[in-house]
């Protein structure tokens, strides 16, 4: 079997000159360059398979699913929507493209420290929505505890004018804790003050998945890094 497999890059690649020949890896990913390079024209084309028409998209979603929650709740009901913070609330595509697509803390923390999140529009509306609505906001990020006021100051400068609550990390957090026992242990919380978690939006499957889970749960597009 593998000898047949290099027989046929063998083959694939021998040129008109006759003579000469590349030995292709077979099985080799893709080179990382590459995708680098395919990320930065995902961000930024405008095709319906782009970043930004993808994270329209899965916006509205999110949108009619907050409306129609809204219009049908019972008086008095007390409705939650949930929103992670990175790629999904602030972008920091700023820092990702400063460290082409590495994970730096040093840079990462300067950026929180420096207020350097951008709002992702689309949320922003969704946020916007959700205060029209009635229905009271949570942010639960991964962010330490310690980034509290730079991250409050920065959601503010931003147009996240007001919320219910936001959840950042606690320095003795359990050192195994993953992200989705953390993430949901939060939403457990929420719950408890009677809420119904109606909507949650986030960029990672770690911020939607675990018990309890929203009653809709919508994933941003963020193929740039992973949280698992
Ligand atoms: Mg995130």
């Amino acid at each position: 079997m593998m000898r047949r497999l290099v027989l046929m890059a063998l083959l694939c690649c021998w040129t008109a000159q006759g003579q000469q020949a590349v030995v292709t890896v077979v099985g080799e990913p893709e080179n990382l360059q590459l995708v680098k390079d395919r990320l930065t024209t995902y961000q930024a084309c405008l095709q319906e398979n782009c970043y930004g028409p993808q994270m329209d998209r899965q916006i509205k979603l999110a949108t009619d699913f907050l409306k129609q929650s809204a219009a049908t709740a019972k008086y008095g009901e007390k409705l939650a929507l949930v929103l992670d913070i990175d790629e999904t609330s602030l972008s920091n595509w700023a820092v990702e493209q400063k460290d082409d697509y590495g994970y730096i803390p040093a840079d990462s923390n300067a950026c929180v420290a420096q207020h350097c999140g951008k709002a992702l529009p689309g949320t922003l509306s969704l946020f916007k929505e959700a205060e029209k609505d009635g229905v009271k906001v949570f942010f639960i990020t991964g962010r330490p505890e310690t980034q509290r006021a730079d991250t409050e100051a920065n959601l503010k400068a931003e147009g996240y004018d007001a919320w219910e609550h936001l959840s950042l990390r606690a320095a003795d957090h359990p050192k195994d804790q993953s992200v989705i026992e953390y993430k949901s242990g939060e939403r457990v919380l929420i719950v408890k003050q009677g809420y119904r978690i109606v909507l949650n939006v986030g960029d990672q499957m770690s911020d939607l998945l675990g018990d309890p889970m929203a009653e809709h749960s919508v994933k941003l597009p963020n193929p740039f890094y992973f949280l698992p």
